[in-house]
């Protein structure tokens, strides 16, 4: 009886042990994904030098700005791309640090036209516009109010150099889709350096006009390949690298960094300063597919063109740096990482732009404005004010 009733206290524990294992396994069953997925993951391959530049300035007021915008570059995209480099980015110099808040007037969560029309012109609009007020009227840009004060001005980007967020600084559409209104309006500017893609939105159009030719008659070098605008020294230069959108950063032909090197020496050489806007357009694109390796990629190759603006911007000691973004897109989270290996883990909880602010940072003479919490338009207003315009 004694003998019997031990064994069932014997099985009774060993069944309360198997319980409790269960009981362990099912409470740490929440954590565990079905599939590692290979697009949440990123190593990076290649890890590159980042330079320290000076933070003494020759002026107190810039001569020249450069405006960067990483579409839909929030802190976790930077951080990301921080930690798959090893701990640092060219970003690191960037001294003056602030956020922006990227609400458009109709929404609480922005898409990248009426946030490139609020950093192009001061002024919310209704996502969808392009450098329209919210009755469709056009508003002066940043860049049309450079040109018009005889500033040099550019525009290079790893888009359509008609899509959105370019468009914004130079065209007047009530709506992002119009390509080739937008690439019209273009020609309706004196805008002395542009690169990126949509070449098939200025020479094949449903009006048969070819703006190619066009461009060429008002002064334009027009060039499609890499090499050949790397070359170009001086002049005016429209380079259309690709029929629409460049690839992706593994793949394409086009180089952000090479292209804006290329774009500010050729800006230098007018007397009365310049004013550029270069974009990584696609680091928001990675944002959408939820794509981590895309989002990295994206971002050290934006970081390695801060670089190149860095690299001109020390030397010249009158150059304005500020570096922002128009959205968040993903609302990525990093769920680990390895900054040794350069391995980053990411997670989103949507395919769509988020409403978090996003990071400004601020080089150069004046940079000191860009700290703090801000509105977007905000950023526009301040270099306005800077540059005299
Ligand atoms: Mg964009
Ligand atoms: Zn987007």
């Amino acid at each position: 009886m004694i003998k019997h009733t031990h064994m069932n206290l014997k099985s009774i524990l060993i069944l309360a042990l198997m319980l409790g294992v269960l009981q362990l396994y099912s409470q740490e069953n929440y954590k565990s994904v079905s599939k590692e997925d290979s697009t949440k993951v990123y190593t990076n391959p290649a890890k590159y030098e980042v330079k320290t530049f000076p933070q003494k300035f020759k002026a107190k007021k810039p001569k020249n700005v450069i405006m960067m915008i990483g579409d839909g570059m929030g802190t976790t995209q930077v951080f990301a791309g921080l930690t798959a480099n090893g701990g640092h980015l060219f970003l690191d110099n960037f001294k003056q640090v602030g956020f922006s808040k990227t609400q458009s007037s109709n929404g609480y969560i922005t898409d990248s036209a009426a946030g490139g029309t609020a950093l192009s012109t001061g002024q919310k609009t209704y996502n969808g516009a392009i450098g329209v007020n919210t009755d469709t009227v056009a508003i002066k840009t940043v860049l049309e109010m450079a040109e018009g004060k005889g500033l040099a001005t550019g525009l290079v980007s790893t888009s359509a150099i008609t899509h959105a967020t370019p468009a914004s600084y130079i065209a007047h559409q009530g709506s992002r889709g119009s390509y080739e209104d937008i690439a019209a309006d273009f020609l309706k500017t004196d805008i002395d350096v542009f690169i990126g893609g949509g070449y098939k939105h200025f020479a094949q159009r449903k009006d048969k006009r070819d703006l190619t030719s066009e461009l060429k008659q008002k002064g334009y070098q027009v060039l499609r390949n890499m090499d050949e605008i790397a070359q170009v020294k001086s002049g005016k230069l429209a380079g259309l690298t690709a029929d629409e959108h460049n690839d992706i950063f593994s793949k394409r032909e086009m180089s952000l960094p090479l292209a804006t090197q290329t774009a500010l020496n050729i800006l230098d050489q007018n007397k009365n300063g310049f004013f550029i806007m270069i974009e990584g357009s696609q680091i928001d694109w990675g944002g959408h597919q939820n794509h981590v390796g895309y989002i990295v990629g994206e971002m050290l190759d934006f970081d390695q063109t801060i670089g190149k603006a860095l690299e001109f911007a020390a030397k010249d000691g009158e150059t304005l740096i500020i570096v922002t973004a128009d959205h968040e897109t993903g609302g990525m989270a990093l769920v680990g990482g390895d900054m040794k290996a350069g391995k980053v883990k990411g997670a989103f909880p949507t395919g769509d732009h988020t409403a978090v602010m996003v990071p400004v940072f601020a080089y150069g003479p004046g940079a000191e404005n860009f700290t703090g919490i801000m509105e977007n338009t905000d950023i526009p207003k301040k270099i306005m004010s800077l540059l005299g315009l």
